[in-house]
């Protein structure tokens, strides 16, 4: 089926499905070129609906920057809902994307973002959707190459029998010389296997089926490249400088709401606090900075171009840009006027945050977030939480004295070392908030997941019983005016554990959920957890073991080809002062930690101020 009997399809199914919207494209600053005359056309893949998908910065990054060169088309596709995934295959309508409606299989290359484990099941069913064979090996040059990246590359095992190139770190460089060797391939008569032998060369990409691994429960047995000229790591592609590097300055404006509808300015990338449980923290590194000057000018062309009302200055912890006080009484100043509201979605705990809410409180309320993490100062010790139980009543107590009437907070239960102290500390830190004034206190609490290249990558999940049992006393001792709970589901967790420090064999695991009809797993009303356990018994493996497993600290990891920057050494020391419940302080403000980072990747923290944070 061609695009133009798609249209014409969607014309008649379009008003019978939910939130049609997600479907038409066309949005202001969306880019319709005529795939014809372009030299190589490229599908970037989300695996979820239009509203969360829309929301993500590194695509909007990569489909304008790939739409600007000449000779290249970069459109878009979404995960369809279930009400339009049943009439395209009723129809046969294949998977197609937002702007020409053109097939996904028509395009030389797909890339999806892996940001969730939870999304798996939908990359196989959009490729089914779109008649793609599922796993690389049954792919011929008439298909698309299939290539993935975001943060779930950095264990990438789990998927890799679907994909054919996997990007590990930032895509903004690498993505042009990929395109590149592709283009020349194309013009040749030279096979796939080709084709991926020179892509292997370009730095941050790693080529799975060139890589053959064994495992037994909880080591790697052998590991051997195919070729003598392949390297026995993947090295993480980094950009050393934000100012230099690609952003855009166009925003695509949806006719629909989305989970985030507003510009993004970045202001940083990486983060240096060490938190001992945060994949992002170590995954990102170093931390690269923005200078003021280079956001100001973002920020006037996107809201000049868009109309937006806000403006959201984004990070894994955006109270430490070094220029966030200048940069937003600038923001507030420039923008009041017009009634852009900035928001600073990542605040620490501290009261300098307040401050920095004030000054953006002058245009909109919204209520303020904090993240203690642990309950006592001795868990949060242990996981590197750099945050006092005085810190964090001192900023609320500022908040409230501000103005501010409502605050959540973020635990998490389930960490190694927790016992019930920690969980009855949950409970004595949030009624010690919520007696501030008269704040309402939301008290979020989601399940702690040992995640790749953390210094707790060894540890098992918590058992699912005892999960239940610390969920069931926070809903019981939780209770007073003012507060409130929520919680996630510890099963989603459970799945997102197993595949998070998961190896190939859990390629076959996906295929078989899938075909027992596992889609949408982020969903918690979508999510079936039987399926998963039928799918890892039909395959012949355990999921509990996979999930309550401690690996051994000296043994060679699933994912340790994977080279991320921060060394194995590092994180054994990390590890170990966890359980002597010892602090590493951020090297921004003190002495090198010695993670490995500015030797393996030859980058540096790059502080646009210099010195320390927060500075007058
Ligand atoms: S402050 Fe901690 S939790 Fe936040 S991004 Fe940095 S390392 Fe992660």
């Amino acid at each position: 089926m061609q695009s133009e009997e798609i249209r014409e399809k969607l014309e008649d199914i379009l008003p019978k499905v939910s939130k049609p919207t997600r479907y038409l494209g066309n949005e202001m600053y969306s880019i319709d070129k005529d795939l014809d005359k372009q030299q190589i056309n490229f599908l970037l893949a989300f695996p979820d609906i239009y509203e969360v998908g829309m929301s993500h910065l590194g695509i909007k990054i990569l489909y304008h920057l790939l739409n600007e060169e000449d000779g290249i088309a970069a459109e878009r596709v979404y995960t369809p809902w279930f009400d339009l995934e049943e009439k395209m295959r009723e129809l046969g309508i294949p998977l197609f994307s937002l702007e020409s409606k053109e097939p996904a299989k028509n395009f030389d290359i797909i890339g999806f973002t892996l940001q969730y484990e939870l999304s798996y099941s939908n990359i196989l069913n959009m490729l089914d959707l779109a008649n793609i064979p599922l796993e690389s090996e049954n792919r011929t040059k008439d298909d698309p190459l299939l290539i993935a990246g975001g943060p779930c590359a950095a264990n990438p095992e789990p998927i890799i029998d679907f994909f054919d190139v996997i990007v590990i770190g930032e895509a903004e460089e690498l993505i042009k010389e990929v395109v590149d060797i592709y283009s020349q391939w194309q013009k040749t008569e030279d096979g796939k296997e080709k084709l991926l032998h020179q892509l292997a060369k370009v730095s941050g990409i790693y080529i799975p089926s060139f890589y053959d691994i064994r495992y037994n429960v909880t080591k790697v047995n052998s590991f051997m490249p195919k070729y003598s000229d392949l390297s026995d790591s993947i090295t993480k592609r980094v950009i050393s400088d934000l100012d230099e590097s690609y952003y855009p300055t166009q925003w695509i404006v949806p006719y629909m709401d989305i989970v985030h509808d507003r510009i993004n300015l970045e202001v940083a990338r990486g983060c240096s606090r060490s938190c001992r449980f945060c994949q992002a923290g170590m995954i990102y590194r170093p931390v690269r900075e923005r200078s003021q000057e280079r956001l100001e000018e973002l920020a006037s062309n996107l809201i000049g171009k868009t109309g937006y009302e806000e403006l959201g200055l984004t990070s894994l912890s955006t109270s430490d840009y070094s220029q966030i006080k200048g940069l937003t009484e600038k923001l507030v100043e420039d923008y009041s006027d017009l009634q852009v509201g900035i928001s600073l979605p990542s605040l620490r705990a501290e009261p300098f945050s307040v401050e920095l809410g004030k000054k953006v409180q002058q245009i909109k309320k919204t209520g303020l977030t904090f993240a203690p993490e642990a309950g006592t100062q001795r868990l949060r010790d242990v996981i590197n939480k750099g945050v006092t139980e005085k810190d964090l009543i001192e900023t609320v107590q500022a908040a409230y004295d501000a103005g501010w009437k409502r605050v959540k907070l973020y635990f998490m239960i389930g960490l190694p070392t927790e016992t019930e102290k920690d969980l009855a500390g949950i409970v004595s830190l949030a009624k010690k908030v919520a007696e501030i004034g008269k704040l309402k206190v939301k008290v979020s609490v989601s399940t702690f997941i040992p995640k790749p290249h953390t210094p707790f990558q060894w540890v098992s999940f918590n058992r699912m019983e005892e999960l239940k049992d610390k969920i069931d006393y926070l809903k019981q001792n939780l209770r007073g005016k003012g507060l409130s709970l929520d919680w996630n589901d510890p099963a989603l967790s459970l799945l997102e554990a197993a595949f998070s420090r998961g190896d190939r064999r859990l390629n076959q695991v996906l295929i078989k959920a899938w075909q027992l009809g596992a889609k949408f797993e982020g969903w918690s009303e979508h999510f079936d957890v039987s399926i998963w356990r039928q799918a890892f018994k039909e395959v012949g493996l355990d999921l509990e073991k996979y999930v309550y497993r401690d690996f051994n600290l000296e043994a060679r990891l699933p994912w340790d080809h994977i080279e991320i920057g921060v060394t194995k050494d590092y994180l054994r020391r990390e590890y170990n002062k966890a359980l002597a419940e010892e602090v590493t302080l951020d090297c921004r403000s003190t002495e090198c930690s010695g993670c490995g980072v500015n030797q393996i990747l030859d980058v540096d923290n790059c502080l646009v101020g210099g010195g320390s944070n927060n500075e007058d």
